[in-house]
């Protein structure tokens, strides 16, 4: 295993696995290093399968070990909502205040212990020889009643997480990187693929 392409545009995903990857001493290349250009439409119906079609289309591309993620937030109240739409959610190109606003005005009058949410991240590595691989993390929170912070992106200003007693845009990067479902997940592969590269 020398090289792994991680299917994904986004440049802060692109840090956040190369730091937590840097002792598994290969090199992790965006699909832009690589090369590759695919439009991937996203029809699975969970974390799991969007990651999967998202990992096996690339591989099959380019026969590479390809990574690739899928995330989004749940709201126990919303049945989930708004889940592996959350991108989609009102529109790809609706602002995140109009969407963090809505998502508030839904959750109107529900009290704190109703308002409980997670986020979710599912990461897939699919191999050359057909093998595929996931792992889930998810950080556990509370949609608060107004935007705050300014750090992270997406949700993250009305993701409150009790035990900081503030929102994930207010928690440092790093902080954030340490608890986090994408940060989660992105371990808990490395594990697999130190498994796999021993084995
Ligand atoms: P994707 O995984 O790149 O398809 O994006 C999923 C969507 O879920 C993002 O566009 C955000 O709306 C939301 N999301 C996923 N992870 C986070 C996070 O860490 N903070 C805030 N929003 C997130």
């Amino acid at each position: 295993m020398k090289k792994i392409i991680f299917a994904t545009g986004n440049e802060g995903k692109m840090k956040e696995i190369r730091e937590i990857m840097a002792d598994l001493d290969v090199e992790i290349l965006s699909m832009k290093e690589a090369g590759i250009t695919a439009d991937i439409e996203e029809n699975g119906r969970t974390f799991e399968e969007n990651a999967v079609i998202k990992a096996r289309t690339v591989m099959e591309l380019c026969h590479e070990i390809v990574l690739a993620d899928d995330s989004g937030l749940e709201i126990d109240y919303l049945n989930k909502e708004p889940g592996v739409h959350s991108a989609r959610y009102m529109g790809e190109d609706t602002s995140y205040r109009i969407k963090n606003q809505n998502l508030i005005d839904r959750l109107a009058g529900v009290p704190d212990e109703k308002r409980t949410a997670r986020f979710v991240c599912v990461i897939a590595a699919a191999f050359p020889d057909g093998e595929v691989l996931t792992a889930e993390g998810t950080i556990e929170g509370r949609i608060g009643y107004e935007e705050r912070g300014t750090n992270g992106f997406g949700y993250d200003p009305i993701f409150y997480v009790p035990q900081y007693g503030c929102s994930t845009a207010e928690l440092p990067p790093e902080i954030k990187n340490e608890i986090s479902h994408r940060g989660k997940a992105l371990r808990k592969m490395k594990k697999e693929l130190q498994a796999r590269k021993e084995g």
